[in-house]
């Protein structure tokens, strides 16, 4: 029989970073942990959004730092991660969230959104990670999840480089754990379907209704691999669809 640490979400009183929290999945995850008692930080590019996500966390008696930023720049992430110290203290958790997915064919992507949908989705993770992993190190351990999708190992025409970059978000995942390990860092990636937010309706209007996923049943996911139950299954990328 389990006793209560083991099934308590063990977040209370920790800091974390949530990074693409204006809107979507990042905002329903950042509601969650707060929820659960961790101090939020809370960014992306788009200030009146964050300002609603800060709104919703605080009235539900949580606490959230709104800090406007663009991850895929490197002087932003320290930033973030100095107004997170200043505000909260060090940082336990990250969920490296913030991604991009235009809709493009092989011969219709442009070098330009190339280059965006790898900054996007790949270097923010490289920049928020690295900067906070003096910090996890320093305290003896905390978490990352990395937000996939399942395009990395189910092509869709048209998201060949979207799938590509996540599939480099499902190995740094695998690397980041086994490096983690002796610092007792876990990482996690978690790979929805589809689910129901900006990203999805524009690229997919028509995209049936029953089969998307609520923003806070990926939320969920995450609450749950941040448990201490979670510990032993770092590394792994866990799928969540619907359909
Ligand atoms: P949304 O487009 O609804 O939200 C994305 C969030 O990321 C916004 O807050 C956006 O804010 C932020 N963001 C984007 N670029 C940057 C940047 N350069 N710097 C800081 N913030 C940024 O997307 P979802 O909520 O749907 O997606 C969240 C994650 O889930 C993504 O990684 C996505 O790939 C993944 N995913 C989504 C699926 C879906 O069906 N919706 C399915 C599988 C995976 P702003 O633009 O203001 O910066």
């Amino acid at each position: 029989m389990s006793n209560q640490a083991e099934t308590s979400s063990g977040l209370r009183g920790r800091t974390a970073i949530v990074t693409g929290a204006g809107r979507g999945i990042g905002s329903a995850i950042a509601r969650r942990l707060a929820a659960a008692g961790a101090q939020v930080a809370i960014t992306s590019r788009t200030a009146e959004q964050l300002e609603q996500t800060q709104r919703w966390i605080e009235r539900d008696h949580g606490r959230a730092l709104s800090v406007v930023a663009d991850v895929t720049d490197e002087n932003a992430v320290e930033r973030l991660v100095d107004e997170t110290h200043a505000a909260f203290g060090p940082v336990d958790l990250l969920v490296n969230n913030a991604g991009i997915a235009p809709l493009a064919k092989i011969e219709q992507l442009e070098p330009g959104i190339f280059d965006t949908i790898i900054r996007t989705n790949i270097r923010s993770v490289y920049l928020c990670t690295r900067a906070v992993w003096g910090d996890l190190c320093a305290r003896g351990g905390g978490a990352i999840v990395n937000i996939s999708s399942v395009a990395a190992e189910d092509p869709f025409p048209g998201f060949a480089a979207y799938g590509a970059a996540k599939a480099f978000v499902n190995a740094y995942t695998k690397a980041m754990a086994v490096e983690g390990q002796p610092h007792g860092i876990r990482v996690y990636g978690i790979a929805p379907g589809a689910v129901d937010t900006d990203m999805l309706r524009s690229v997919f209007p028509d995209f049936p209704a029953s089969e998307r996923l609520e923003p806070d049943q990926v939320a969920g996911l995450v609450e749950l691999v941040l448990s201490p139950a979670c510990r032993y299954i770092s590394g792994q990328t866990i799928v969540i669809r619907k359909s």
